[in-house]
């Protein structure tokens, strides 16, 4: 992807673990690749699609230099997803903090923190089958995209199924909703977990009823298998209540595992499920 560079950005600060570093200061340099599509800026030779790296350079001065932080980690954290939801042109940055002047008493050249960040695309279940079904989905919805972190992007219709596995229970609303996140897939968990906790989720059956369940489906191509966290969701293939709506808002994206569409695994699903 095309990106625009800011080389060794000078800035005197106040970042370090050091009481002095945090009264003297010190000089930090920063470098910033910044990733979006410039082909508009480049072929309409404007600014409107692109952006002013002046303006940049000096989000940039009066952030690093608004803020104390112990660790250069903590400032590029920080920095980055400021950057990320004052630019919203910017897809991802990769963000170089060099320290030259750390006081460790050794002659060295400089030491540097180096990340990435970015918006990813990921498509969230929602289901509900107690109470005001509809309503602890449209208030999730509302919650997920108030968060800074977050922009729902797609929802798709609502469909009222029956349960799945154990069917002694009402029927469920469920739905997909397309979100793009500055959040890791295992912040997004807790994240969506908490929502599912305001929503006086009580888990006593598995599978069985509860007022909101919100599962990750997809996020990005991404492939995790940990313990607490499967992505893409390991029985969504199976479920024509993700399927459904998910064909609704993501026909064409392809399940990174399997390797077919979603259209594909939905025409592939047998009858009974
Ligand atoms: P299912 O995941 O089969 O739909 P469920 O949604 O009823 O079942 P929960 O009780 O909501 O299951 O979650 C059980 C655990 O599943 C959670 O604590 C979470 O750590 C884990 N989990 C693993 N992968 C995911 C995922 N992709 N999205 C949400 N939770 C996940
Ligand atoms: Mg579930
Ligand atoms: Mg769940």
């Amino acid at each position: 992807m095309d990106f625009i560079k800011i080389e060794e950005l000078e800035i005197y600060a106040k970042h370090g673990v050091l009481s002095a570093e945090n009264q003297l200061g010190q000089k930090f340099l920063v470098t910033a690749l910044m990733y979006m599509d410039t082909t508009k800026a480049g072929l309409n030779d404007s600014l409107d699609y692109s952006i002013d790296y002046a303006s940049v350079c000096n989000f940039i001065t009066e952030y690093m230099q608004a803020h104390t932080f112990k660790l250069i980690e903590a400032a590029a954290e920080n920095l980055a997803n400021d950057l990320l939801l004052s630019y919203p042109i910017i897809q991802k940055v990769d963000l170089e903090i060099k320290k030259p002047w750390a006081p460790i008493g050794l002659p060295l050249k400089t030491v540097s923190v180096n990340i990435s960040r970015g918006w990813h695309t990921t498509y969230i279940a929602l289901g509900s089958n107690l109470g005001d079904k509809e309503e602890f989905l449209n208030n999730a919805i509302t919650e997920i995209n108030s968060d800074t972190m977050c922009q729902v992007a797609k929802v798709s219709d609502f469909i009222i199924t029956k349960p799945y596995g154990f069917k002694e229970q009402d029927d469920f609303i469920n739905a997909v909703i397309k979100v793009e996140t500055l959040y890791s897939p295992m912040m997004l968990l807790d994240f969506l977990q908490k929502i599912e906790l305001d929503a006086n989720r009580v888990r006593t059956i598995h599978w069985g009823p509860r007022t909101l369940d919100l599962d990750i489906i997809l996020y990005d191509d991404l492939v995790i298998d940990e313990e607490n966290l499967t992505i893409p969701h390991s029985d969504m293939a199976n479920r024509s209540f993700v399927l459904i709506p998910l064909n609704q808002i993501a026909p064409n994206t392809i399940h990174p595992v399997l390797g077919k569409s979603i259209r594909e695994l939905l025409l592939s699903l047998p009858p009974e499920n």
